[in-house]
């Protein structure tokens, strides 16, 4: 029988784990806060409509196809590739820009804005493209046993794109492009990663070859929570229990070693293993009570942008919207400068907007549509009080009609708001912070809390605050960094499945 292994958590990063480890023969029992799995992968169904809670579309698919076939399984899942990738509207603008993976189709939507644009981007992404596939595997795709070995393995990127991590990525385009709007379009990866444009190096203009030229952006048919059904259904096979409901409060010791850990009701849950998905800063502070990790050092670190969500179930059929677009305003650096940090929702909002049933029809009544929107704001230390959030939601609804032409607030059936409070309660997320920790270059590598705890030998972590960082693949990628962890120092169980 397989050494037992308890996983705390049931996001991506966690549940993926678990099927690498139970395909590997271990023994594998979760327990998670909410009562579903999926974390921030997550589902809402009201009214007749299914919405998609959080992730709306990924990068870099081949890590979902890598984890199956990691346990021997051919990829479940029916994956959609989104073309044009998103649309981009500008306030001076009545047309959005539609950004293409097809470069010369791209090259038509700046013409007349930007001489030679086709030439630049080309000069760009092939730039990005040497420094993606140069950095791969050396700083994304492996573990690290100290800052020390870290910093080692970066010597082994060639030093041609040094420049690149002490120019801000704001920096690099203005040096490309002329017009306004290719700048702002092609920065704006840089909120995804918890940091601006203006602030985060250039090295990150590697996301813009992955969601680009790479891979492109991807959709799973019918609606994105189908990536956690499927998993969750290999875990049943395999025998893994998962227990909802049930939250980890505190850790307890015998002779300085694990004994178990404490859910709130103060059931103890041993194991010889255990994995935590929850936060791995924030755990560290909150449930081992590590010093390095207080409340005090935990705010002086950088967190991403918190998520203000509205789901809207609306009567009618908004062709203005493709399933991935950008509403932005006319006053980007003051915005970039000022959305970390304000304590008042901005008058006017730079928003996501995701049309779901676009392509997954299922996902509201015929001859209506679900409407996700995504508007990011500081997190709970810069503002806390959120009494202004229906407030926030009518000014984001109203601004998304009139650029729009169709009447969201008229037409509406159905309206939720989850604002960053609610996103903190519900699955523990940091100051409501929605990525996670931030990836400054302080923040990333050898730098990030390890997947392998600094005192306990049994006790590692997955998921989008340890290595290699936020976002679907990433978390993939980290339960692989994990599960080879662990192999390494505990063994295999089933040494023919791998
Ligand atoms: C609004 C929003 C939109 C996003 N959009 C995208 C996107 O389009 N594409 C993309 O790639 N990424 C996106 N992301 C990021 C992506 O969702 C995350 O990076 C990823 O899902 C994190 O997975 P994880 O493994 O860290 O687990 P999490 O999702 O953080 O899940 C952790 C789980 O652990 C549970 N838990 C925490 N503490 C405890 C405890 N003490 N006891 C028991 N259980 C506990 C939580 O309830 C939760 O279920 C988005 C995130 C948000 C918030």
């Amino acid at each position: 029988m397989g050494k037992k292994v308890l996983i705390i958590g049931t996001g991506l990063g966690a549940l993926a784990t678990a099927l690498r480890l139970a395909t590997r023969g271990y023994q594998v029992e979760m327990v998670e806060k909410d009562e579903r799995a999926g974390g921030r992968l997550n589902l809402l169904k009201k009214d007749g409509f299914t919405f998609d809670m959080g992730p709306s579309f990924f990068s870099m698919s081949y890590e979902f196809t890598e984890l199956f076939k990691d346990c021997g399984i051919e990829n479940p899942l029916e994956l959609e590739e989104l073309n044009p990738v998103y649309s981009v509207y500008f306030p001076h603008r009545e047309k959005p820009f539609f950004i293409y993976k097809d470069l010369d189709k791209l090259a038509k939507e700046f013409e007349g804005l930007e001489i030679d644009f086709e030439k630049k981007i080309r000069g760009y992404i092939g730039t990005a493209k040497k420094l993606f596939h140069d950095t791969e595997d050396i700083v994304i795709r492996r573990n690290f046993e100290s800052k020390l070995d870290y910093l080692m393995q970066l010597t082994r990127v060639p030093l041609k794109h040094a420049p690149m991590m002490f120019r801000s990525m704001w920096k690099e385009l203005d040096g490309i492009f002329v017009s306004e709007e290719a700048k702002v379009i092609f920065s704006l990866v840089a909120f995804f990663l918890g940091s601006t444009p203006f602030q985060t190096p250039a090295v990150y203009s590697l996301l813009n070859y992955t969601e680009l030229e790479h891979d492109g952006y991807w959709n799973v048919k019918g609606g994105m929570y189908k990536i956690v059904e499927s998993i969750v259904g290999l875990l049943n096979e395999r025998g893994v229990k998962i227990h909802y409901n049930t939250e980890i409060r505190s850790i307890e010791l015998e002779n300085g070693k694990i004994s178990g850990f404490i859910d709130t009701t103060g059931k103890k849950w041993s194991a010889d293993l255990y994995v935590s998905n929850s936060d791995a800063a924030a755990f560290r502070g909150q449930v081992l009570e590590r010093p390095r990790f207080s409340e005090k050092r935990l705010d002086a670190m950088e967190w991403t942008l918190s998520p203000f969500t509205i789901y809207l179930g609306v009567k009618g059929k908004t062709d203005q919207l493709i399933h991935h677009n950008y509403f932005l305003g006319s006053n980007f650096k003051h915005y970039a400068d000022t959305i970390f940090k304000t304590s008042v929702a901005p008058e006017k909002p730079y928003y996501y907007v995701n049309v779901s049933s676009k392509s997954n029809p299922a996902c509201a009544p015929e001859g209506h549509e679900n409407i996700f929107i995504l508007c990011p704001m500081p997190d709970l230390r810069f503002k806390p009080d959120w009494s202004d959030s229906e407030k926030l939601a009518d000014t984001i609804l109203d601004d998304l009609s009139n650029r729009t032409g169709f009447d969201f607030k008229g037409n509406t059936v159905t309206r939720t708001i989850m604002t960053p409070i609610e996103w903190q309660d519900k699955f523990n997320l940091y100051r409501g912070s929605g990525l996670g920790l931030a990836h400054g270059l302080n923040q990333v590598g050898g730098f990030r809390p390890s997947n392998k705890d600094e005192k306990f030998d049994n006790l590692y972590y997955v998921g989008a605050s340890t290595t290699p960082g936020t976002g679907l693949p990433m978390v993939v990628i980290s339960s692989r960094l994990a599960t080879e962890r662990i192999i390494k120092e505990h063994g295999l169980v089933h040494a023919d499945l791998v």
